[in-house]
């Protein structure tokens, strides 16, 4: 090993990504070529905005990676973790104990969520939260005499997390080609009308992806099937907004088949959608609801699932053998606490429901005028942008998938905007507290870079 260095915010940049390329390995990321490049070090941040290591200041539209809620620098957050140290900074909740920040973060949760969501399962994560589902679904099943009763579906280009369960119940192919993937859980197709709706009008095409559903079902047989896992909008996928048709489909066929729907609200939870979940937004009565990023605003690394009353009943019956060193941990959830406080009493997501949501729509809309810009959707603070070479008949680009996104997402990076590209569409989630000004901000930046996307694409010969 080299020896130690000392390193701050003080030391140049040059030498901070030396020792980022010779040590730290990044998730998601080729990290020889990163090496050679070099990583943006992102030194500190306020509101929406981020600094680097350069000085740049830098409007993050993905608010992080889709968790940043409430913004960067909320010093209420960091007094909230600094006296829940102080006061208890850790205990365990396995051994018949307990401990306030737990208890009151469980009974807040079930305050906030709709329908019989009254039970609370805490984990570190998104990924984790997923695990436990997994398990707890299986469980269910098995404690009420239907251990067969075992397949979990999902859906293609869901993404559920990266441990093994929560991979396998995703379905990112690049992840399951790396191996791993569970036995016992099958995929259907996603709902994206741009890419795969053909000759379909939206909703013909919404209500045949949904019945792939019944489908599926009925292939393993509606005995076997334990539950059906899907984010209300798929968030790494693209945000893929379903159309009108999809999830009043899918609902019927979970309540006709008896079997348990569990909604990943892991982006979508906490005002994204501008509501508090976007179950509530699209009508689902998911029986558990996965939750993190929003929860804490990313200030601590925390998740959960929120479990119905029946299942809970069922779960509570026997001794499920599960569990993480970190659920319910105090200081996550005292800070999770202070940030639902601080959502609920600033209106946060009323604000992105009846305002700032509204414009972000309208400013974000007016993008579809761009010649490269095919489909805009959005809902609340998530949005995104399919790019194309023809929009009139929904064309995909000659490169490889992703090509062109990434040229588009390095414009913005250059911008100052953090805008993200999923293959070749766009995507933001921005903070909830983005304000209209820098909404514009947000807009201007990206039809910029979009302009630039364009001359680079034609000096390239790509379209
Ligand atoms: N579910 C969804 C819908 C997600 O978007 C993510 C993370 N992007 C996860 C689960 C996994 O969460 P984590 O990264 O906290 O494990």
């Amino acid at each position: 090993a080299s020896p130690m260095t000392i390193l701050s915010t003080n030391t140049p940049s040059e030498e901070l990504r030396r020792v980022d390329a010779a040590h730290h390995m990044h998730p998601f990321t080729n990290n020889s070529e990163l090496g050679d490049k070099g990583a943006r070090v992102v030194t500190r941040a306020s509101g929406c905005w981020l600094t680097d290591s350069d000085g740049n200041r830098i409007l993050d539209a993905m608010a992080g990676l889709w968790c940043v809620n409430i913004g960067y620098g909320r010093e209420e957050l960091a007094e909230a973790a600094k006296r829940q140290m102080l006061e208890l900074p850790y205990y365990n909740t396995f051994f018949q104990t307990s401990h306030v920040p737990a208890i009151a973060l469980a009974a807040r949760l079930a305050e906030l969520a709709p329908g019989d969501l009254n039970s609370v399962f805490f984990a570190g994560s998104g990924s984790e939260a997923n695990d436990t589902n997994l398990r707890m679904v299986r469980t269910y099943w098995q404690a009420k005499g239907q251990p067969d009763r075992n397949v979990i579906i999902g859906r293609w280009n869901g993404y559920h997390g990266s441990t093994v369960g929560a991979m396998s119940l995703g379905g990112m192919k690049g992840m399951h080609e790396q191996g791993g993937v569970l036995d016992g859980i099958e995929h259907i197709d996603q709902p994206n009308w741009w890419s795969e709706g053909g000759d379909m009008s939206p909703d013909e095409f919404g209500l045949e992806r949904a019945r792939q559903l019944e489908e599926k079902i009925l292939e393993i047989g509606a005995d076997r099937v334990a539950a059906f896992i899907a984010e209300p909008v798929q968030g790494a996928g693209g945000v893929i907004i379903a159309p009108d048709t999809y999830w009043p489909e899918i609902q019927r066929i979970v309540d006709k088949y008896g079997i348990l729907l569990i909604a990943d609200e892991v982006i979508c939870g906490f005002g994204r959608t501008g509501n508090w979940f976007a179950s509530q937004a699209l009508g689902l009565r998911p029986h558990i609801m996965t939750i993190a990023k929003g929860l804490s605003s990313g200030y601590q690394p925390i998740g959960g699932s929120i479990v119905c009353d029946e299942v809970a009943e069922v779960i509570g019956g026997v001794e499920f053998n599960h569990g993480y060193t970190y659920s319910g941990h105090p200081v996550a959830c005292a800070v999770a606490l202070e940030n639902l406080r601080i959502m609920e009493d600033e209106k946060i997501v009323e604000r992105v429901r009846d305002d700032t949501g509204p414009y972000l729509k309208e400013r974000f809309e007016s993008l579809g005028d761009h010649p490269l810009v095919g489909e805009v959707k959005i809902i609340g603070m998530m949005g995104s942008l399919a790019l194309t070479p023809n929009k009139a008949i929904r064309a995909p680009f000659t490169s490889d998938v992703g090509t062109v996104g990434f040229i588009c997402r390095e414009r913005c990076f250059a911008n100052n905007l953090i805008m993200r590209h999923v293959g070749d569409r766009m995507i933001i989630s921005p903070p909830l507290v983005i304000s209209r000004d820098e909404i514009d901000t947000l807009v201007e930046r990206a039809r910029l870079s979009l302009d630039e996307t364009l001359v680079a694409l034609q000096a390239q010969g790509l379209m």
